[in-house]
C-alpha cells in the first residue's frame, strides 16, 4: 500500500485544484517558507478525518477553507481526495486503488467519499484503522511535534504501538458498544 495522490481543492492556500502525484518509497515536498508545504500535510490529516482544529494548525475547522487573498476571493468550500494504491489489499476493502474524499462548507459540515460513494467519518476511519496510517495521526509528525511523540506517557505510547499492530479498531469498537 503507498499514497498515490492527493488532490487539493479551496484546502488552505490551495485555492485553485492542485494535484500532486507520489511514487512508492520516499517523497519529498520542498519549497521556499509560506509556499504550503505544511499545508499539504495537513490535508492528508484532515482528508482521514482529522477532527481537531489545532492539529490542522488553525482556530477553528474553517480556518482550512481557502480565505481570500489580495487578489482572489474567499471559497466556500474545502475539498481534498486522496488516493491509495491498494494493490496489497493492506485496506480491506474489494479495490486495487481506493479515493477517500473529504469536503466541507463554511457552514462547518464535512462530507466524505470512498471511491465516489458518500459514507460516514467512522466508515473513513474504519477502512483506515488498521493500516497505520489511521487518524491518530501517529504516522505524520508535523514541525516541532517529534518531541511530544519521543516522550509520550506510557498509555499514550501504548496507543500508539495498538494502532500499529491494527488492534486499536477493536478497542474503539468495544468503548463504543459498552458507552451504548
Ligand atoms: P515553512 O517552510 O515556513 O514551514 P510551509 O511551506 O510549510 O512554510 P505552510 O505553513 O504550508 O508553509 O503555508 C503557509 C501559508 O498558507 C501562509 O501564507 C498562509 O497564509 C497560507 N494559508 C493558511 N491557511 C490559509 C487559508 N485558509 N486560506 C488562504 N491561505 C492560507
Ligand atoms: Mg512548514
Amino acid at each position: 500500500m503507498h499514497l498515490k495522490s492527493l488532490t487539493l481543492k479551496g484546502f488552505k492556500s490551495f485555492a485553485s485544484a492542485t494535484h500532486l502525484r507520489f511514487e512508492p518509497g520516499i517523497n519529498a515536498v520542498v519549497g521556499p517558507n509560506g509556499s504550503g508545504k505544511s499545508n499539504v500535510v495537513d490535508a492528508l490529516a484532515w482528508v482521514m478525518g482529522e477532527q481537531g482544529a489545532k492539529s490542522l494548525r488553525g482556530g477553528k475547522m474553517e480556518d482550512v477553507i481557502f480565505a481570500g487573498t489580495a487578489g482572489r476571493a474567499p471559497l466556500g468550500r474545502a475539498e481534498v481526495t486522496l488516493t491509495i494504491d491498494n494493490t496489497d489489499s493492506a485496506l480491506p476493502i474489494d479495490y486495487t486503488e481506493v479515493s477517500i474524499t473529504r469536503r466541507m462548507f463554511r457552514s462547518g459540515e464535512s462530507e466524505y467519499e470512498i471511491n465516489g460513494t458518500k459514507c460516514r467519518l467512522l466508515d473513513v476511519q474504519e477502512l483506515l484503522s488498521d493500516s497505520g496510517i489511521g487518524r491518530e495521526m501517529h504516522v505524520i509528525i508535523g514541525q516541532g511535534k517529534l518531541d511530544s511523540v519521543l516522550q509520550a506517557k506510557p498509555e499514550d505510547r501504548r496507543g500508539f504501538i495498538e494502532e500499529a499492530a491494527g488492534v486499536l479498531k477493536h478497542r474503539k469498537r468495544k468503548e463504543k458498544a459498552v458507552r451504548k
